[in-house]
């Protein structure tokens, strides 16, 4: 189960606290900052390859970020190249519509020649004066014509907001209503949350902006619930939906705390020794050089607290479907 996070973005939304640095597009892996990460990255994977090898039980890989998309491919197939464990049960990249719909269907083929077999791409929303406010570089017409050029045979997920401030239920309805007219096998939609360090979290401390009340929240979540349900979605997990036999693969195996490798400045990993001993680590953030920042062992009530937590989002655990909402702010105040 490996993770590569690509922290380059080529603007920042509002809400957004992840680690990734301002870039620009480019056309050949060639040039910096790129090639430099590109690299940085396969040496890591070669300091790694023990602890690699010991994740594999759970055979995925995921490219998330910051924005996966603005990496040329040949970048992206000298990493998957110098792994060499494919192919994947799961190979996931992220991507943002307007690189895809920039870059062509040509790009979209050399995902797929990678091994790629399953697209998450930032819809977001279909409203464009929301998208706009989130400062995404894509408008609705862009999510439209980007989602048409992925291929039928992978597995296609949708990622929206809710939450958001502004945000009508009307005009969540008419998202989510084109989105099942779509028919991705799999949606994630999160709850806009307010992040430390985040522009939203500027605008909301000198009143810019308010933030949607609880009772929108909730609205929406149920408004959610209800229309994916309708159309056949599987509730698997508290954000995600997805047809039957398209659950996340990678995503559902850290909520069953299965061993995974972060590669990629920022990337957290957790190793399981055979003698039980698990231990957590993370790397510095920085687009280049980047090494293991800090790590932790950690002890028994810990694990058992992390297995709850996470179990508890899913449809296998304690919490029953219907208190989702409420039990999401609990179980992630306990990240
Ligand atoms: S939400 Fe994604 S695209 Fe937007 S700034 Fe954050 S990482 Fe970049």
């Amino acid at each position: 189960m490996i993770y590569v996070h690509v922290p380059f973005c080529r603007s920042f939304c509002t809400y957004c606290d992840f680690y990734s640095e301002l870039t620009h597009s480019c056309r050949t892996g060639a040039e910096r900052p790129f090639a430099q990460w590109t690299e940085d990255v396969c040496a890591e994977i070669a300091a790694r390859r023990a602890e690699i090898a010991d994740t594999l039980a759970v055979n995925t890989l995921y490219f998330g970020g910051g924005t996966p998309s603005v990496l040329p491919k040949e970048c992206l197939s000298r990493i998957v190249d110098t792994l060499g464990y494919g192919p994947y049960d799961e190979f996931t990249v992220e991507v943002n519509p307007e690189d895809l719909v920039e870059k062509g269907p040509g790009y979209v083929r050399s995902l797929l020649k990678f091994g790629v077999n399953r697209i998450s791409m930032g819809v977001q929303s279909l409203d464009d004066g929301i998208l706009r406010w989130m400062n995404r570089r894509h408008d609705a017409a862009r999510a439209r014509e980007a989602f048409r050029m992925l291929p039928a045979g992978i597995s296609r997920s949708v990622d929206l907001i809710t939450g958001v401030p502004g945000m009508t239920d009307k005009m969540l309805q008419h998202t989510v209503d084109e989105v099942v007219s779509w028919c991705p096998e799999h949606v994630s939609a999160y709850q806009l949350s307010i992040e430390e360090g985040s522009a939203l979290a500027g605008m909301i401390a000198d009143g810019r902006v308010k933030e949607a009340s609880e009772e929108q929240c909730r609205r929406q979540y149920e408004l959610l619930c209800r229309t994916l349900s309708a159309a056949g979605y599987h509730h698997y997990e508290i954000s995600n939906w997805a047809l039957p036999g398209h659950e996340a693969v990678h995503n559902s195996a850290y909520w069953t705390r299965r061993p995974y490798v972060g590669l990629g400045p920022g990337a957290h990993s957790l190793r399981i020794f055979p003698d039980g001993r698990q231990v957590r680590s993370w790397n510095s953030r920085s687009t280049s050089a980047w090494t293991v920042e800090g790590s932790e062992i950690l002890t028994p009530e810990e694990i058992r607290e992390e297995e709850i937590m996470l179990l508890s989002r899913t449809d296998r655990g304690p919490i029953p479907e219907r208190d989702w909402f409420v039990a999401d702010d609990i179980i992630s105040g306990m990240i």
